[in-house]
């Protein structure tokens, strides 16, 4: 059932654009002082070695964060982004690449809270250790849908629900539409970011259907292919739909994807999407 390992992916294109909108939203959602809930339901181990055999067995990281990481004129959620990897590696060369738990935690406020879950073992183990005695994050050994009944809506009724697949089971779709429906139900209020692969366009197109047909409203999608969406067997491009956005997020984003697809588009290159899928 886990065969899916994300240090051999870590820093990747995909990962970017992922880490990118995940730092924008936070920086949003932090302009208003109350206290928000951060969580992140497919966690993974929090923080990676780019020198691990794992890591270096396709380099991934080299078409993704290596080619950002030294660049002075990103924009700002760019910018806020890297400046969270280069405080991780001590503003030394990059070695260490932050997962979401780790760059959300870098960003929390003394009042915000981080949960994560982490079905696979051996992972969570990685990620008590990452945030041992660290009393603003809880760290779960739990399947991600069942912790989106168990921990949402958040005392805060404020904050960020990253649901972030491996997408290795053929029924994840599924699981995935059916769990965010009843997240959403649940707590109609919250910002939920769901990221998925673009491998196809049509295989892309059966998840934007079924999440639509869900009758959730107000999703914003965000999405950037490094190549053209027409091979099926490789990592095109990454998208996420993001549920009740923050204000102006939109806009932010429209400035920020051009330049990221400068930097991360491939030959023969691929496009950038900024988008309702469904409005209002
Ligand atoms: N969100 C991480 C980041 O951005 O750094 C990467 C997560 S990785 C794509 C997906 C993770 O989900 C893997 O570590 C895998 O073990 C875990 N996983 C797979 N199925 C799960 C489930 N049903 N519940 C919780 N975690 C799961």
């Amino acid at each position: 059932m886990f065969g899916y390992r994300h240090a051999f992916h870590a820093g990747n294109f995909a990962d970017v654009l992922k880490h990118v909108v995940l730092v924008a939203l936070l920086q949003r959602l932090q302009q208003k002082p109350t206290p928000l809930c951060v969580l992140d339901t497919h966690a993974g181990i929090g923080r990676y070695d780019l020198r691990s055999p794992e890591a270096l067995k396709n380099a991934e990281f080299e078409d993704g964060i290596a080619r950002l990481y030294d660049r002075p004129d990103a924009p700002a959620p760019v910018e806020q982004y890297l400046a969270a990897v280069r405080a991780l590696n001590s503003a030394g060369p990059l070695r260490h690449y932050p997962g979401s738990p780790r760059l959300a935690r870098h960003f929390l406020r003394p009042r915000d809270r981080l949960i994560l879950t982490e079905l696979n073992r051996p992972d969570h183990a990685v990620l008590r250790q990452e945030f041992a005695d660290d009393p603003q994050v809880s760290i779960h050994r739990q399947d991600a849908y069942q912790g989106l009944k168990a921990f949402l809506p958040p005392k805060e009724r404020r904050g960020l629900v990253l649901i972030d697949p491996p997408y290795e089971l053929k029924d994840e779709y599924e699981r995935l539409v059916t769990g965010l429906a009843a997240a959403h139900g649940r707590w109609p209020t919250g910002v939920y970011a769901v990221w998925y692969p673009v491998l196809t366009r049509s295989l892309a197109n059966r998840l934007h259907a079924a999440v639509e047909a869900s009758g959730i409203r107000r999703i914003l999608r965000v999405e950037l292919c490094v190549r053209p969406d027409t091979e099926r067997s490789r990592l095109n491009g990454s998208g996420l739909l993001i549920i009740n956005p923050p204000w102006q997020l939109d806009a932010e984003l429209g400035e920020t994807l051009p330049w990221l697809r400068e930097q991360l588009v491939q030959e023969p290159p691929g496009a950038w999407t900024l988008d309702w899928l469904v409005g209002e």
